[in-house]
């Protein structure tokens, strides 16, 4: 962390900084310049509040050397992380297709579902219980009775399950879920993260509606700082002022975060786009930019689907969506 004094700094205010952040167990390297003063932080600075640093009137702006997220960092762990699901691995050249209904909705129609996408390719089911709607007059899910009939069609169908939390108190709930989700909504909700974080189990982190890679990465420290250092990371879409689709799927999350970190990286074409007709071109475009996976929304009748049915692909359309995204990986 560097510290850039404003000119006309006096001896004694130079020193009173050097002491009080010295208290704060960093060495302090000054060096001073014909106007202006700067100060080299070394060590642990990660109890140096920079903006505090950045408020005092002698300060004129604080600069940030190192990454704030340390075991997310591909600086100080540069293998790739491969995430085994049920002997399916997702990671360091590993890809995986994730597919299922936005939301369990009966055990015939999760079964279905389930059997159709292991056929057409996907070794990971999804499936919402708990369901994070805009609105509380709109189907909030099955809860633990979604939970049951997921659970029993992974298990008919023999597909690990993808589902995600709302509630810190329904983890014990989760126990026999493969993956569990965090949505876009709870991405910064962290005392949910600090609790997954003490399970051992990999964690689905989606990325949030308005939130920067930083932020994302820092979400997925606070999962890892706890001990789980299992977290895949998703770019499902972000708001921006394009309105046509329902988010803008931010491609070039995918490199950047591969280059950031070593944690696995998946991308979601459904929410990212809001449209079943967009679903393949992006599926395609986020496996050409090297996800490890791929996660899409299917439903056996998505005109009849109880939530995100606009973005759905039937079976027949997943399956040609499937072996499409399987070309582009070959040809990578
Ligand atoms: C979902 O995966 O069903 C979901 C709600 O996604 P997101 O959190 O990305 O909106
Ligand atoms: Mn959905």
């Amino acid at each position: 962390m560097i510290a850039i004094l404003k000119p006309g700094v006096s001896e004694t205010q130079i020193e009173n900084l050097k002491t009080w952040l010295l208290s704060k167990n960093v060495d302090v390297h000054i060096s001073r310049g014909k106007f202006q003063t700067v100060m080299g932080l070394v060590g642990d600075t990660s109890k140096i509040d920079s903006d505090l640093l950045e408020g005092l009137d002698i300060v004129e702006a604080v600069r940030l050397v190192s990454d704030p997220f340390k075991s997310a960092n591909r600086k100080f762990h540069p293998d790739d992380t491969v995430i085994d699901v049920r002997g399916h691995k997702i990671g360091g050249g590993n890809f995986q297709l994730i597919a299922g209904p936005c939301s369990v909705e009966t055990p015939e129609q999760i079964l279905t579902v389930a059997e159709s996408v292991k056929a057409s390719g996907a070794n990971i089911l999804r499936g919402g219980a708990f369901k994070p709607r805009t609105s509380p007059y709109d189907f909030q899910g099955l809860g633990e009775t979604g939970l049951k009939y997921l659970l029993e069609a992974g298990k008919a169908a023999d597909l690990p399950v993808v589902t995600e939390i709302m509630n810190i108190e329904h983890i014990p709930m989760f126990d026999d879920v493969d993956i569990i989700q965090v949505g876009a909504r709870n991405m910064q909700n962290f005392e949910l993260l600090k609790e997954l974080g003490k399970i051992e189990k990999p964690i689905l982190l989606k990325r949030g509606l308005a939130n920067t890679l930083k932020e994302l990465l820092m979400s997925a420290e606070y999962i890892m700082s706890e001990g789980n250092q299992e977290v895949i990371l998703c770019e499902r879409g972000i708001r921006t002022f394009e309105t046509f689709t329902r988010n803008t799927l931010d491609l070039s999350a995918v490199p950047v975060l591969h280059d950031l970190t070593h944690l696995p990286v998946i991308v979601d074409p459904s929410h990212a786009t809001g449209h079943a007709y967009l679903v393949e071109s992006m599926a395609m475009a986020g496996t050409a930019a090297g996800a490890d996976g791929i996660m899409i929304e299917v439903h056996n009748d998505p005109s009849k689907a109880l939530c995100d049915g606009a973005q759905s692909l039937t079976p027949e359309q997943f399956r040609r969506t499937a072996q499409k995204v399987m070309k582009i990986r070959e040809v990578l």
